[in-house]
């Protein structure tokens, strides 16, 4: 039987890259899906078909993370199409890049509304149609860590945020036995950071492991063991799959 048979999952920015990935693995797994967008309805549907393919139930819904009701009302929509939401996956995410003189109050803003309060957003209201035992999972990013070069301060700062933020809910949802993990990528070849990109070179050469981008197939792997019930024991962990990036 796949681990997550009779689960329901919901993934932020699941129409692309490493969100799409694992809308497809955790249906592969068992699970039914529900994955948000903000714009690319055809590329989310192309998914949702996908998940289907699984034979598993698919609902693609246009969700902008700019929008906190937006966000709640996409996590109440999948809670009432599939009756409860097992696992949240916050994945949806941007990256603006700039020395301090480049990037805008604006860029702050923007960053942390999608980064970081959409996935508070959408945590605080899965939680309420979670099943003990449920799995919360966000993606943060390796430079949460360790930041190689310039011009991250942002997106680093909203990566880390999503830290502490996971920490202080393991401790809050512990007691329903609700795991709450984030998984640092690096590299991991996207639409966000293409692996022929201006900076691929010089982010291959930080690499301890291989030097090559990760799949969004193998980060989705990744989440798949947290969200399996052999994970049971793993929380307020932050696990990262950057080949080596930060040893
Ligand atoms: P991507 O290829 O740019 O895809 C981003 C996804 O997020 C898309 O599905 C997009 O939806 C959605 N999204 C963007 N802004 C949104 C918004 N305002 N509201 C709702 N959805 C929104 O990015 P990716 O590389 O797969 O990144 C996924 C996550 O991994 C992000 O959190 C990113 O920070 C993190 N990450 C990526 C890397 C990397 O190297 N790729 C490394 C570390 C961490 P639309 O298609 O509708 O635009």
């Amino acid at each position: 039987m796949a681990s997550l048979q009779g689960k329901t999952a919901l993934v932020t920015g699941g129409s692309r890259g490493i969100g799409a990935a694992i809308a497809r693995r955790l249906a592969a797994d068992g699970a039914d899906v529900a994955l948000t967008y903000a714009s690319s309805e055809q590329q989310a549907e192309q998914v949702a078909a996908q998940v289907r393919a699984h034979g598993r139930q698919a609902l693609a819904i246009r969700a902008d993370n700019t929008d906190p009701k937006a966000v709640a009302d996409a996590v109440a929509r999948a809670a009432a199409q599939f009756g409860k939401i097992d696992i949240l996956v916050n994945n949806a995410g941007i990256f603006r890049a700039g020395s301090p003189a480049e990037l805008t109050v604006d860029d702050f803003d923007a960053t942390m509304a999608v980064n970081v309060r959409a996935a508070f957003v959408a945590i605080k209201a899965a939680a309420e149609v979670m099943p003990d035992g449920g799995r919360i999972i966000s993606i943060g990013s390796s430079l949460a860590v360790r930041v190689p070069g310039q011009g991250m301060s942002i997106y680093s700062a909203s990566k880390a945020a999503l830290v502490g933020m996971t920490q202080g809910l393991a401790r809050d949802l512990g007691p329903r036995g609700i795991t709450v993990n984030v998984v640092h990528p690096g590299s991991t070849a996207t639409d966000m950071n293409p692996p022929d990109g201006p900076h691929a070179d010089w982010q291959r050469s930080l690499m301890a492991g291989q030097q090559r981008y990760a799949s969004p197939d193998e980060v989705a792997a990744v989440v798949a063991l947290l969200a399996s019930p052999e994970a049971q024991a793993v929380t307020g962990a932050a696990w990262t799959i950057d080949n080596g990036a930060n040893a």
